[in-house]
């Protein structure tokens, strides 16, 4: 690794100056729906923004209906709350996530197990899943029951790892066999397709983020999508406290959640939507001059997983070893070019080590590898 690594990512970035992994751009109406925001009063839990966006991002994810919130892992939480996930429960996702994919898991009184992912999607092995429910699941009439640790396996989350799409019509296909519902962690992975279909249309509810670094923002944000109705209505309930529609009175029938994304983060989503398309394609571009030039400089790009259509949201490199993985890391971002290592395996965690896992060798594999190089949109 030289020089001349650090010449090319500023030549294509256009910048001398330190390089992001992905900042946000704003290229549309961001200033002049905010404004609106500000001009109405209305920025805060209700508002026209929400509505709009709420209808427009079902529309994009092929799903009947969108509730807003306050962010990924929220969404997260409500989805599992959702699908039926109640305390003392089990859900098998990856080891190989961001942490919020597992803690979304714990708040929802469950525990998490892990299961292994595949090389090439980075996300959950329908091969592992297939072969830990053969070992450990019991198929009763009060639901399928883990042999290992006795608890009810309420649902599985697969997670589409930096955009890539995992084998999420096997999984749910396997989830089927054994009356699991899927709940996919959509938060890296909008406007990805799998075999023509949209992310998070698969499961029977997803979440999505919109924080700062995802391929679009809303500041903080994210959205569950459905296409149940019922459990629709229910998301948007329990985000909103769970609060009865009284024109005076507070009846609140459940414990619910005050995670109703604000109407400004709203405004800002909306306008950040309507490039979506712009913003996707010059990230496209920019993994093509990758495709076209790492091999340069000794360094193999991760390439896309058959059947996925891509968001080209976090582009990688696959380093030889951990060795070369630390190098790599000390080297870019001592010149200003910040390059990050994939997430430690969740099990690694201190909150984490105990919970129930197979052998992980992709996972394991993985960690000591892969490596974000920048990927933000270049104007
Ligand atoms: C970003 C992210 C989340 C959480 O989203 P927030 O909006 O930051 O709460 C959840 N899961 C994964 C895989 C993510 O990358």
């Amino acid at each position: 690794m030289d020089e001349k690594f650090i010449d090319f990512i500023q030549e294509n970035f256009k910048s001398k100056d330190f390089i992001p992994l992905h900042p946000p751009v704003f290229i549309g109406n961001e200033k002049i729906y905010l404004n609106d925001c500000i001009d109405s009063t209305f920025v805060s839990s209700v508002g026209p923004y929400v509505n709009r966006f709420e209808e427009e991002f079902a529309e994009f994810t092929q799903t009947k209906k969108a509730t807003a919130v306050v962010n990924g892992t929220s969404a997260l939480h409500v989805s599992l709350r959702l699908s039926g996930v109640s305390a003392g429960d089990e859900v098998i996702t990856q080891a190989l996530t961001f942490v919020a994919t597992t803690n979304a898991i714990v708040y929802a009184g469950a525990a998490p197990v892990f299961v292994d992912v595949d090389r090439d999607t980075m996300g959950l092995s329908p091969v592992a899943l297939k072969s830990f429910l053969e070992e450990f699941a019991e198929v009763k009439p009060t639901g399928t029951f883990n042999k290992f640790s006795g608890k009810r396996i309420a649902a599985c989350m697969p997670m589409h790892t930096f955009g890539f799409m995992c084998r999420i019509d096997e999984i749910v296909n396997i989830c089927n066999l054994y009356n699991i519902p899927v709940v996919e962690d959509a938060a890296e992975s909008l406007g990805s397709s799998y075999k023509g279909k949209s992310s998070g249309s698969f499961g029977l509810v997803s979440g999505f983020s919109f924080n700062g670094n995802k391929i679009i923002t809303a500041g903080g944000g994210g959205a569950i999508v459905s296409n149940d109705i019922e459990l629709s209505q229910k998301a948007k309930h329990l985000t909103t406290t769970a609060k009865e529609p009284h024109p005076w009175e507070y009846v609140h029938n459940e414990l619910g959640y005050n995670y109703r994304m604000p109407n400004i983060n709203a405004a800002l989503v909306c306008a950040q939507l309507e490039k979506f398309q712009e913003i996707l394609t010059k990230k496209r571009n920019l993994y093509d001059v990758y495709k076209n030039n790492l091999v340069d400089f000794g360094l193999q790009i991760v390439e896309i997983p058959e059947d996925t259509k891509w968001n080209y949201w976090l582009m990688s490199v696959l380093l030889d070893n951990k060795k070369e993985r630390d190098e790599f890391l000390k080297f870019t971002n001592s010149k200003g070019v910040m390059t990050r290592p994939i997430w430690q395996l969740m099990f690694k965690l201190p909150m984490y080590e105990n919970c129930q896992r197979d052998k992980q060798e992709n996972a394991l594999f993985l960690e000591e590898r892969i490596v974000n190089i920048p990927s933000g949109v270049i104007l």
